[in-house]
């Protein structure tokens, strides 16, 4: 959906571990940051989004939750038309009169998202000073945010980190003297529940999640907050919540047995658990994981896989796909690399890692055919032409759908690698 204007001609710099990183930037092949709303939809349950956009993101909305049936939805779009867009109709007016119908229509929502888009950007439609009117029209019974998943010059997961960072300012603060730790990223449940349950046996109690399962569960923060990124996108929401005094305990991201255990010990760490306790805690489901990811490891080892920018995920999930499963990394691409998120991360991969940052898709494209790997992870639009001429691909979209951090899911993660590579040998017979 994105089509950057192109600056031609990419750069080569050195990046973090040595590692060479390839800066590029040109046409783009990714999902906007409404996508987002799909999976943070399930997570905060009586908040609902409000995009306000084009039949366009009507569409993509719909189509991406295509296979969802809700009795009472929590997402919608409200369609910016063309009196709004020839300024026939104000559209503040126009938006105020569809809020005031869905609140009344739904009490059940107490936190709603204005979600910006590429049209509301164009018509410069300020969502901001729009929420802040409105939060004053429904306060208390609900509060209104706005943040913008428009696809101009965002990848489809910035959707959280900008969703997040609109929550910072609305979190209570963390009491003087006192001490917790939050862990910041969306994940499925059942991880939140595992991690929780871990963290209360190393002797970690004050433990929140951001963001948080209801709008009146919103985690305190302060300069007593520690936290843990649990997902490498999430920039902005990091810097908005050190705005707030909280400090980044550095680790890498918790997929696979190794990141996992290096997260859990950054927090352990910090809370000055001793390594006997975090032993007791942390062996058992370490080798029960490592034991699980043992039958993938025939399928994927010296296999040669190549990353195009999309979740960006790609680092983490290229340093477990290395160290745990001993595939070889053609191309690691990422839209981003945040040099300080990702220092642990890059100081686990092999020092002659073929980094990439940006995008140029026809130049990535060659270089994809030239070395013809064994797995391609890239996004939906790519997936099938690559397929068509023969290679083997991973759909990166799937990696935020599927529950994929901590130890029990680390041979889930191994799984969604393995099965396009089992599929195509059956198709070869
Ligand atoms: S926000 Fe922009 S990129 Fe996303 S669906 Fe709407 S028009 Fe397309």
């Amino acid at each position: 959906m994105n089509d950057l204007s192109t600056t031609p001609g990419p750069s080569i710099e050195l990046g973090c571990g040595d590692a060479p990183v390839l800066r590029e930037r040109g046409q783009r092949e990714v999902f906007c940051g409404l996508t987002g709303i799909i999976w943070l939809h399930r997570k905060i349950q009586d908040a609902f989004f409000l995009v306000v956009g084009s039949r366009t993101c009507a569409h993509l909305i719909q189509s991406a939750a295509g296979v969802m049936i809700f009795a009472e939805p929590r997402f919608a779009t409200a369609i910016i038309g063309e009196r709004d867009l020839a300024g026939l109709a104000d559209a503040n007016d126009e938006l105020d009169k569809v809020v005031n119908k869905l609140l009344a229509r739904r009490p059940d929502i107490k936190l709603l998202f204005l979600v910006g888009s590429c049209p509301s950007e164009v018509i410069k439609l300020d969502l901001s000073r729009a929420a802040q009117r409105l939060s004053k029209d429904h306060s208390p019974d609900v509060r209104v945010l706005s943040y913008s998943g428009s696809g101009i010059e965002t990848t489809f997961t910035q959707g959280e980190d900008a969703c997040l960072a609109s929550l910072v300012p609305e979190l209570p603060a963390l009491p003087d003297g006192e001490r917790s730790l939050m862990v910041v990223g969306a994940l499925a449940d059942v991880v939140e529940d595992q991690f929780r349950r871990m963290f209360s046996e190393l002797g970690i109690d004050s433990v929140h999640f951001l963001p948080p399962q209801s709008a009146d569960t919103m985690p305190p923060v302060g300069p007593g907050t520690s936290y843990l990124l649990a997902q490498p996108f999430l920039a902005d929401t990091a810097r908005a919540l050190e705005g707030r005094g909280a400090t980044r305990l550095p680790a890498p991201f918790p997929l696979g047995v190794e990141g996992t255990t290096a997260w859990l010990k950054a927090a352990a760490d910090a809370w000055g658990v001793s390594e006997t306790k975090f032993e007791d805690v942390t062996s058992r489901p370490r080798a029960r994981a490592a034991a699980a990811l043992d039958r993938y490891r025939e399928t994927l080892a010296e296999r040669r896989v190549f990353f195009f920018p999309d979740s960006q995920l790609e680092v983490p999930i290229a340093r477990f796909l290395n160290r745990e499963l001993g595939m070889e990394l053609v191309e690691v691409g990422t839209p981003y690399l945040h040099k300080q998120h990702m220092a642990d991360e890059l100081a686990l991969l092999p020092a002659d890692t073929m980094l990439s940052e940006g995008q140029h898709v026809e130049n990535q494209l060659d270089r994809c055919r030239e070395a013809s790997p064994d797995l391609v992870v890239c996004g939906l639009g790519l997936a099938n032409p690559l397929e068509s001429e023969g290679m083997t691909t991973k759909w990166a979209i799937e990696l935020v759908f599927s529950p994929i951090h901590g130890y029990e899911q680390a041979a889930d993660l191994a799984e969604l690698f393995a099965r396009p590579m089992v599929r195509r040998t059956r198709l070869a017979v």
